[in-house]
């Protein structure tokens, strides 16, 4: 049986580098996007170029109507194997006392809400057991002082949501575990401000560079596939050393 992927996010970043592995490694992909037509249109003409079936599915995962319409979407692929959480934000870096209610309601609405929709449905539709992989940050244990707390601390409740549901869900055959990601060279830091992050971090990060897209994708795969049969709940920090 082919293993059928969601994940959403799956236009750009570390959705869009993890997309492409798990279709070159065999799996049926469904992407969810938010609106970058055009991205999600290149992810999905490479994982036609696999040979596997893919679509690309605009949903919003902070609605639960449309994160509802993207499972349906996807079920025309086969049974649901895996649901790879990862679409995220964050908002303008800066001094928590300057953080604005707005990008507060946004970052939990999409980190936080979108993420427990998306599981909701994966759990319910994962009848033969499956995988599931979120996306946390190593924010989540640094707690991103003078840069955005709140987002650090809803990556900190995405490590909870793993523990919850690994053990809520094993016993129905269903894996969950997450990913901690460090810097990770993606457009996600223009959106905060600093579009050259990736590079102007480096010499913080132990190992003295960023990380690239596919150093994630290549966990996220590992954790979805037969040698992590054993592995659940488990929170996998890939991030340099940070
Ligand atoms: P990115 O390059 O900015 O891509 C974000 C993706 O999420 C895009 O596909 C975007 O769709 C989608 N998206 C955003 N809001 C959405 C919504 N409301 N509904 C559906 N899709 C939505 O981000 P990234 O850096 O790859 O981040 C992916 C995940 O890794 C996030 O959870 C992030 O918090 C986490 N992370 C990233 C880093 C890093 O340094 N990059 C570090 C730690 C953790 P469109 O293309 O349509 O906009």
């Amino acid at each position: 049986m082919t293993n059928v992927t969601i994940v959403t996010g799956g236009s750009r970043g570390i959705g869009a580098a993890t997309a492409r592995r798990l279709a070159a490694a065999g799996h049926h992909i469904a992407i969810g996007y938010h609106h970058d037509h055009h991205a999600a249109k290149a992810v999905l003409a490479d994982i036609h170029a696999t040979g596997r079936r893919g679509i690309a599915v605009p949903a919003d995962t902070r609605d639960p109507d449309q994160v509802q319409q993207l499972f349906d979407a996807a079920a025309d692929l086969g049974p649901l194997t895996g649901l790879v959480n990862n679409a995220g934000i964050t908002s303008p870096i800066g001094p928590f006392t300057d953080l604005r209610v707005d990008d507060l309601r946004r970052v939990v609405d999409v980190n936080l809400i979108g993420y427990v929709l998306c599981a909701q449905q994966a759990a319910r539709r994962m009848t033969r057991g499956g995988a599931i992989v979120n996306i946390s940050s190593a924010a989540a244990t640094l707690g991103s002082p003078g840069e955005y707390i709140h987002y650090a601390a809803v990556k900190a409740a995405t490590d909870t949501l793993t523990i919850g549901l690994a053990k809520e869900l094993a016993p129905r055959g269903i894996r969950v575990n997450a990913v901690a990601p460090g810097i990770i060279r993606t457009d996600i830091h223009a959106v905060s401000g600093v579009p050259d992050r990736a590079d102007s971090a480096a010499g913080r990060i132990p190992l003295g560079r960023a990380g690239e897209p596919d150093e994630i994708a290549a966990t996220i795969a590992f954790l979805l596939g037969p040698d992590a049969s054993y592995t659940t709940g488990a929170v996998v920090r890939i991030a340099g050393g940070l």
